[in-house]
């Protein structure tokens, strides 16, 4: 193997925070074996790939064998599930192995998911199955390669260890990087503990991180809260812009960064319908594409309340600016998904307000045609080119598209923007499955080329016709497990 790379990895949050964690260490892997490296992420923090594949690179990837300075530790979080609260949630099955310092000089956390039962395990076993930790290798990667800000996926390793699920299963471990894994539930769970110098040090470590701008601010918690909520306005709009389900958006699983995080029972939106839930946990569409703003706006309020004793002394007086801070939630999303959507439209001249009732009546013509959401979006281009077919063949009755189409045709639509604003390929959910349970078997391939696919997602390429399409009618009906 090559040189061995030095691996300089900081304990900042474990020093600032020691509140908030819990030294640890994984569990052994018997036999350590890689399944997927990601080389430009590897190259992005400095960390020679050759060497990730070496033996003492595995190590590094399952947290068995770390450098000298490293402290891992298993952070502790409280969260709102489906609404009803628990104090203390935490890693039950993953270790933050400490900061690395990325190319651009940024913090990025490395940590594992899926290394061994934690303190915070509460009756899990701790450990994660290959399929799930290649799900989240895929999705974040695609996510990634779409511009949506989101955690990204290092490797997935498989342990040599097998897992009992409704039946025996490979262990494998996701390294993951993130901007922090700092969570709205981080900071309901530093408030419970009714600590006031470890929230200061919290949102001092929160800004520090992600927003500093807000460190000379008047008021440096209520600039923290006006910094998350707008990362959080930005990533919803770019969530429902691109027909992502996130599936369990409790407050745990919301970040402070503006990061998607936690790709369990994800999914993509086929057929357009605000009310699709693919997660076989969320019974009651909680978390249904159509409701996601409504509930990041909701989670946020959780955060708000947090932060409340630092915003002023003052209750009342806090609670009104803090509630002043939410209400730019609705209007900076609105702003950000309708110039999303004007780009998904090609529309680049004319004022927002002149698009709007095209807009309006786009998604009945959809929803009552169940028509795919992407291709609908992506077939646009061809229609500007003044090719009609690709997109009307997506409607069993195209005479009530003709009318959009011409009110549409008529503002000049830019094929350019068309295709560089709708992507051809996602990570639809039968070729993910495929993908998966090929690898699970052993063959790679599947997952490589839609791997290529999704990364390279605004680039349409020959031979991935297949890699574009919607699920074929014999998949059924979709449904995904955390
Ligand atoms: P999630 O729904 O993925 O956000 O997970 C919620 C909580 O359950 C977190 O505290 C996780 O660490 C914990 N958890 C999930 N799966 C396991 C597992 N297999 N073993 C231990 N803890 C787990
Ligand atoms: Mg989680
Ligand atoms: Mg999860």
């Amino acid at each position: 193997a090559s040189p061995p790379s030095p691996v300089l990895l900081t304990t900042r949050f474990a020093e600032e925070l020691p509140e908030l964690a819990i030294s640890w260490s994984a569990a052994e892997a018997p036999d350590p074996q890689l399944v997927v490296l990601n080389e430009p992420l590897s190259h992005e923090l400095g960390l020679d790939p050759s060497w990730l594949r070496s033996p003492e690179g595995l190590r590094l990837l399952t947290g068995t064998g770390l450098p000298e300075a490293a402290a891992p530790v298993a952070q502790a979080y409280a969260g709102h599930q489906f609404g009803w609260y628990s104090p203390r949630l935490g890693d039950g099955r993953a270790l933050l192995l400490g900061e690395l310092q990325a190319a651009d000089g940024s913090l990025r956390d490395l940590h594992l998911k899926g290394s061994g039962p934690t303190p915070f395990a509460r009756g899990g076993d701790g450990f994660a199955a290959l399929a799930p930790m290649l799900r989240e290798y895929v999705v974040s990667e695609a996510m990634h390669a779409l511009g949506i800000p989101t955690t990204r996926s290092l490797a997935v390793v498989t342990t040599g260890r097998q897992v009992r699920r409704d039946s025996v299963l490979q262990g494998a471990v996701l390294a993951r990087i993130a901007s922090s894994h700092l969570r709205v539930g981080t900071f309901q769970h530093a408030r419970a503990k009714d600590d006031l110098d470890l929230l200061r040090r919290l949102v001092d470590h929160a800004i520090a991180r992600h927003h500093p701008d807000a460190a000379s601010a008047a008021n440096p918690p209520l600039a923290l809260l006006r910094g998350v909520i707008s990362a959080q306005a930005a990533l919803l709009a770019r969530w429902m812009l691109v027909g992502f389900i996130h599936g369990v958006m409790n407050t745990d699983n919301m970040t402070i960064s503006g990061e998607t995080i936690d790709y369990g029972p994800c999914a993509f939106m086929e057929a357009f319908d605000p009310a699709t839930v693919y997660s076989s946990i969320d019974q009651t569409g909680r978390y249904s594409y159509g409701n996601q703003p409504l509930v990041a706006e909701w989670n946020l309020a959780r955060f708000a309340e947090t932060l409340l004793p630092l915003i002023d002394d003052d209750q009342q007086r806090a609670v009104d600016a803090a509630g002043e801070a939410l209400r730019s939630f609705s209007r900076e999303y609105s702003a950000a998904w309708s110039a999303g959507m004007r780009l998904k439209l090609g529309l680049r001249s004319g004022q927002p307000e002149d698009s709007a009732p095209l807009v309006a009546d786009l998604f009945p013509l959809l929803q009552d045609s169940a028509v795919d959401y992407t291709s609908f979006f992506r077939r646009l281009g061809a229609a500007a080119r003044g090719d009609l077919g690709p997109v009307r063949s997506l409607f069993a009755d195209g005479a009530s598209l003709d009318q959009w189409l011409r009110r549409w045709l008529d503002r000049g639509p830019d094929p350019e923007v068309l295709d560089d604003a709708n992507p051809v390929y996602i990570p639809r959910n039968h070729l993910v499955e495929e993908a998966l349970d090929a690898a699970v078997g052993g063959d790679l391939a599947p997952l490589h080329r839609l791997l290529a696919a999704v990364t390279s997602p605004y680039r349409e390429r020959p031979g991935l016709e297949r890699w574009a399409d919607a699920a074929p009618d014999d998949f059924g009906p979709y449904r995904t497990f955390c």
